[in-house]
């Protein structure tokens, strides 16, 4: 059986889509691996009627709901390892290979195989804070610890323009916030970056040169939070930490298998090449979806996203019936 499309990955993105398709009355297979972007995270924000929910429940309701509703939608649970083309430009059609060995075959491919995050794990305790203690955004998570007594810090690693505005935006959470520059030690640094953070320092935002030994989070019973440990041996408290992290697109090689271009976004990483919204790629037939192929990352951005996709793929697949 050939496919109507084959979505890879049943995130937000990928789910959006498969409820749009399923909703057009198309045959498709979504297949979608254990991992996801926002795995570790307890609790999901910013997602109207979902708030607070738990990402997990999040994406098992949403696929229950599909699966019960559209006959038509078949859901797998396995790893896409190789992508083909094996049709032509004006009549496209895609073959694919799972880690078990299966091999399906669509008419079009939606990538919404989702974001890897780039963490610092070079430092020491970066990991065990993150993401309960280390927000990746603020418009995410940075509400419900708002007005807290020990602040807000900002991980400026490497430093950038871009931790300016973060140091602001932080600022409408707490009155303190602190930029952690890990270790500028001349003064010559030292000068330059308070020239780059001088809005924010007008601001009350102060910056901390000194290089940081590890993090720690706080023992659940003494509140939520974590202690930046200094080298020299002092130690600061912060509410949390804000990091921006670089994100990746997750499954990038079988972008490249499909001869499909990664664009470097300067501080922001990269994202599989498409144009926004509607996702189409350079390669006919392939379109990409959620944080994979955007810069705005999110649950209902990538939602949003999977729906225009879908919608584009049906109105595709209805022109060459007619041809
Ligand atoms: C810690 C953290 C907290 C966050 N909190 C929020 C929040 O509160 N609110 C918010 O709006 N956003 C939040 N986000 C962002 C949000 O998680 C993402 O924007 C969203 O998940 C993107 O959806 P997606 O469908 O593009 O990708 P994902 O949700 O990452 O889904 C990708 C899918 O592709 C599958 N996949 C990947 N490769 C393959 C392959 N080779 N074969 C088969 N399947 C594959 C995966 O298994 C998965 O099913 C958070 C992110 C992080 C890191």
């Amino acid at each position: 059986m050939i496919f109507d499309a084959l979505i890879l990955g049943a995130g937000p993105a990928g789910l959006a889509a498969a409820s749009a398709l399923g909703r057009a009355r198309r045959h498709v297979l979504v297949i979608a691996g254990s991992d996801y972007r926002n795995r570790a995270s307890h609790a999901m924000h910013g997602v109207l009627a979902c708030e607070g929910m738990n990402p997990i429940d999040f994406l098992t309701q949403s696929q229950h709901q599909i699966t019960a509703l559209y006959p038509n939608i078949r859901l797998e649970s396995d790893t896409v390892q190789r992508a083909a083309q094996i049709g032509t430009p004006e009549s496209p059609a895609f073959e694919v290979q799972t880690a078990t060995g299966a091999v399906y075959q669509g008419r079009r491919l939606i990538l919404a195989t989702g974001a890897i995050d780039e963490l610092p794990n070079e430092i020491a305790g970066f990991e065990t804070c993150w993401p309960d203690h280390i927000y990746q955004c603020l418009l995410c998570d940075g509400f419900e610890r708002a007005e807290r007594p020990f602040g807000v810090g900002v991980l400026a690693k490497p430093l950038s323009a871009h931790y300016v505005h973060l140091a602001l935006r932080a600022r409408c959470f707490n009155k303190r916030v602190v930029v952690y520059t890990d270790g500028l030690y001349t003064k010559e640094q030292q000068c330059e970056t308070e020239k780059l953070f001088a809005p924010a320092l007008a601001q009350g935002v102060t910056l901390q040169h000194t290089a940081i030994s590890r993090l720690e989070p706080l023992p659940t019973n003494k509140g939520p939070g974590a202690h930046i440990h200094l080298e020299g041996g002092k130690s600061e408290r912060v509410d949390f930490l804000v990091y921006k992290t670089l994100t990746r697109p997750a499954s990038a090689h079988l972008a490249l298998q499909l001869g499909l271009q990664i664009n470097e976004i300067p501080g922001h990483g990269s994202v599989i090449a498409c144009k926004e919204p509607t996702g189409a790629t350079s390669v006919p037939g392939v379109f990409v979806c959620g944080d994979a192929g955007s810069l705005i990352k999110g649950v209902a951005p990538a939602m949003a996203q999977g729906l225009c996709v879908a919608d584009v793929v049906w109105g595709g697949l209805l022109e060459e019936d007619k041809s």
